[in-house]
Formats: C-alpha cells, structure tokens, sequence
C-alpha cells in the first residue's frame, strides 16, 4: 500500500454528547476490504444503547435547546459543521477510503465536499422554512406553522457512509429536529468522526446521536422505537420493504431511498466519445456500488458494435489498484459477501446468454483484497435478470434498442426508477424522452451529477420521499394550520 496511516482510535458510540461504549459491552471489528486487514474495534449498539440515544434525542427535541434555538443559531451551528468537515478533509477522505475501499481520489473530490455542501447548503434553509398566511376569511386570521418532526431516525448504507450523513442529518437538523443516526455495521467510521466534530461546531448534546450496530438489531430497534418519529432510510428495497411494515405499528413518516437498475440510453446522433465517458463513469464510478449506478446501458443499434468497442477499451485500462493511492480509479468492494454477489451475478449473466466482452472476475492487489475487474456484458436481453437484478458492483449490462419507442419501452421495463441518461445531440429528443421515463433523476448528455440543491430519489419500487433539495425539507417538517377570531 502506497500510503500508512496512523492508527485508528477505536469506535464509540455518540449518544447525548459523549462518546459511550455498548451498554452491553459489545464489540466488532472493521476491516478494510483492500487489504482484508482489521482497522479498529468499534462498539456495537443494542436495543438499550438505541433507547438512551432517543431519549436523549427526544430530551434534546422537546425540553432542550434545539428546536428552541433561533433559526439564525441553528444556521450558524450547521455552516460550521460543513467547514469542519473540510477543514478534516483529508483525515476523513483516508477514514472513508480504509473504511470502504472506494479511490481515495473520489473521498477527496467527491464525498468530503459533497458531505460539507449539504451542511452549508441546508444551513441556509434554517432561517428560510416558513409558514404563509392564507386568505380564508374576513372573520378569521388563517396562517400555516411548518415545524419539525421531531426524532429522526436515520439509517445509512455502506457506499456512501459519509455523504449519508450529509444527506440526511443536515436536512432534518436545519429544520429543527434530533437525530439518530445508524451507520451501515460495516463503514461506520466516518460517521463516528463527523458525530465528533459537530460537538465541536456547537450542535448541543442529544441533538445528534450515533449508533453502529447491526441493522437487524440497532436498526430494527430505532425503526420500532415509539419515541422515533420518522426513518429516512437508504438501502435495499428488501430491507425498505420490511421497515415500512414495521413502521406501520408506529406510525411513522418514511423518506425511503431504494434501490436501482438505471439505464444510460445513447441514440445514434449522440457525441459517441462523450457517450463512451459517461458510460464508463455511470457504471464504475464508486465500484459500480452507488444505487443511482448506470447499469443498464442501452444503445442505438446502428451504433453498438463501435461503442462496445470503444467501452471495451476504456473498460480494459481501468485496473483496480491500491485505493490509497490518488491515481486509482478503480478500488476494492466493499466487503467479500459483496464481491461474491457481484462474480455470482456476472455468471448467472453469461448462463443467461450474455456475452462478457470486458473483466469478469477477482483481482486482487498485492494478493489481497475484494478488487473486482471492470466488467461488460454485451447482448444482454432486457428480460434477463442482469438487466432486470440491482448488482451493486462495476458491471455494466449492454442492451441493444432500434428507435425511440424502443428505448422508452425498455428503459421503463425494470421495476426500479431511481434515475437514468440520454445521450443525444437533438434537443427536442432529450426533453420528450426525459418526460417519458420513469424515473427520479434523469441526466442529459451527463451522468452522476449530485448536489445538494437538487432534489433525489425514486419512482416506482425504488422507494419515494425525496433527500436533497428544498423538495426534502417537506419531509422533515409538517404543517400547522392555525385559525384566530378576529371578529
Ligand atoms: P441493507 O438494505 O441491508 O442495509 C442498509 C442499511 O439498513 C444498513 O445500515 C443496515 O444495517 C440496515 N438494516 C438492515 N436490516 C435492517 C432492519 N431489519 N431494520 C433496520 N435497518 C436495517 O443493504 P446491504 O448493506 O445488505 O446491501 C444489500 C444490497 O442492497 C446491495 O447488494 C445492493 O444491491 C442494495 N443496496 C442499495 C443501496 C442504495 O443506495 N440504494 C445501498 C446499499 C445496498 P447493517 O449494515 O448493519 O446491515
């Protein structure tokens, strides 16, 4: 490895402020999927840790400071936040890396600026969340309160462990609720840290809380918790599935962001070099492990034979290396059970009948590690379960369409809609085919572009509820409306 790191303090979790260890004096180990090598021991969360960490929450929500705190506080408190985790930049980017294999040049450039956007983007809304004053009549002053929620439970995945962070707790906080976040057993380091510097930017104890600990213990107690008053959840649509019923006995509001099997569709007229970029971007940034990943590439037939050709290239010389070394763009999954899914997926694809034209198989570097090889599979058929099953790993499905009729059908043919691209050089084109697809986020001539202002999330099975954008801050609020007598 081309870089050491001084070693990691061991995990705690944040509950009221302090770092605690489990009531039950559990702990795991994390490990780094690059070198298979354990980081730290981390403490690991049960159902007493999860109710000390909601009380807390709720102490923190009803009688403490933050609701009550003047919005411009809260603003101040949040901006903060977003400069501490730049200023921490570089020490988080390497937690991320260790932590979850991805290219340390993606934690620097991506998830640390990402992570801060979101609190400095969100801390700007604190003082903009307003009611409004409805004309009703003349007998009654009519206004609206938009006030928190309350608790918040969040529970987060492992391939974006710190942007998660980003992208849930600063919404719900600027809006004036607590949190509970759950890291993804496997990554929570990043979030532990950040749990530590929002302390340090001033965010009051109990405001902010974090769990590591297993999803189907921590996570199914905060989802049970009746002093839990929403889940914002990413993960698999399984996992979404299973906690909206559970939720049910609660009644708890859902944000739910599911999984995906986006297609990246290029028409013939499309700048094919362009094209071939935002393929091999859509498929294999983050190892293919991102929910939003181009999957599915589906390509004007006239034009397949040259842009597999070109894809293949490209695919060829993105090698997995060493993550740790700002030249890598191709890191190591997240853990084996991961790696294993991919290889097994891959093989099911070519038993199916597709054609692997590019990787396909483990990698190790240096001998070590979950790496797996930039992956094709040519002449997929939308109907097979390669085109049909989220993957999560850098394996690209190609599927061939004749006109545009073709391409709607098939793109929309999938159960999932989390996003997907257009790849045209006619303009009418790309607007009429980005109305017809089902889908949350939908990217022309471009793919993967994220931003705090932007609203994301999915149709169909990959969940509803919206991060991002003032879109979100419907879901961590609701509505008070107020009648006054003025006759
Ligand atoms: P999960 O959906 O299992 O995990 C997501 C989060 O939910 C984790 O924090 C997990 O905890 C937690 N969780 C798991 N079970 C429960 C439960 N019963 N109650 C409450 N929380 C729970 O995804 P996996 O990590 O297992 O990945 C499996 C597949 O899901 C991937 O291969 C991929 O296809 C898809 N996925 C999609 C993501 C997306 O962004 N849409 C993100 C991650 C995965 P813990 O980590 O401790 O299990």
């Amino acid at each position: 490895m081309t870089e050491t790191l001084t070693p990691v303090r061991p995990g705690k979790l944040l509950i009221n402020g302090e770092a605690v260890d489990a009531a039950s004096g559990r702990t795991y180990t994390t490990f780094n999927p690059a070198t298979e090598e354990p980081i730290c021991v981390v403490a690991e969360a049960g159902p007493e840790d999860v109710d000390r960490a909601v009380r807390a929450a709720r102490a923190a929500f009803e009688g403490g400071p933050w609701p009550k705190l003047r919005p411009a506080e809260r603003q101040k408190i949040l901006f903060r936040l977003g400069d501490l985790i730049l200023e921490h930049g570089d020490e988080l980017a390497r937690l991320e890396t260790l932590d979850n294999g991805k290219p340390i040049f993606e934690s620097r450039q991506i998830d640390v600026p990402m992570t801060a956007n979101c609190f400095h983007y969100f801390a700007g809304w604190a003082t903009k969340l307003a009611g409004e004053t409805l004309p009703v009549s003349p007998a009654f002053l009519t206004y609206t309160l938009r006030e928190p929620l309350g608790v918040v439970g969040a529970i987060v995945p492992w391939n974006f462990p710190m942007i998660m962070v980003g992208w849930k707790a600063a919404p719900a906080l600027a809006a004036g609720n607590t949190v509970v976040l759950k890291p993804a057993e496997i990554t929570p380091l990043t979030a532990i840290r950040i749990g530590e510097l929002a302390l340090e930017a001033g965010l009051p104890p109990g405001v902010f809380n974090v769990l590591p600990g297993k999803g189907t213990v921590a996570g199914e107690a905060i989802v049970r918790h009746p002093g839990v008053d929403k889940i914002s959840f990413t993960g698999s649509t399984e996992v979404g599935k299973h906690i909206m019923k559970t939720a049910a006995d609660t009644m708890k509001k859902l944000t739910l962001e599911l999984g995906g099997k986006s297609p990246n569709i290029v028409f013939a007229d499309a700048d094919l070099e362009q094209a071939v970029k935002g393929a091999t971007t859509g498929i294999f940034y983050g190892k293919g492990e991102v929910c939003a990943a181009g999957s599915r590439l589906l390509v004007e037939s006239r034009v397949r034979d040259e842009l597999v050709g070109r894809l293949v290239e490209r695919a060829k010389k993105l090698q997995p290396a060493d993550p740790m070394d700002p030249k890598t763009r191709l890191g190591a999954l997240v853990s084996e059970a991961q790696m294993g899914k991919v290889l097994n997926a891959v093989d099911a694809g070519v038993r199916e009948g597709a054609k692997l034209v590019a990787g396909g198989q483990r990698q190790p570097v240096d001998g070590r590690g979950y790496f797996v090889q930039a992956t094709v599979l040519d002449q997929v058929e939308n109907r097979m379960r390669v085109a049909q099953e989220e993957i999560f790993g850098p394996v690209l499905a190609v599927i061939g369409f004749d006109d545009v009729e073709d391409a709607v059908r098939k793109a929309n043919d999938v159960l999932y809609g989390l996003a997907a691209g257009i790849w045209t050089r006619d303009v009418k084109r790309a607007h009429a085919v980005a109305r017809r697809l089902q889908a949350g986020t939908v990217w022309v001539n471009a793919y993967n572009f994220y931003d705090a202002g932007m609203p994301f999330g999915g149709y169909k099975a990959s969940g509803f509820g919206r991060d991002l954008g003032p879109e979100c801050l419907r879901d961590y609020t609701q509505v008070k409306s107020v009648w006054v007598s003025i006759e």
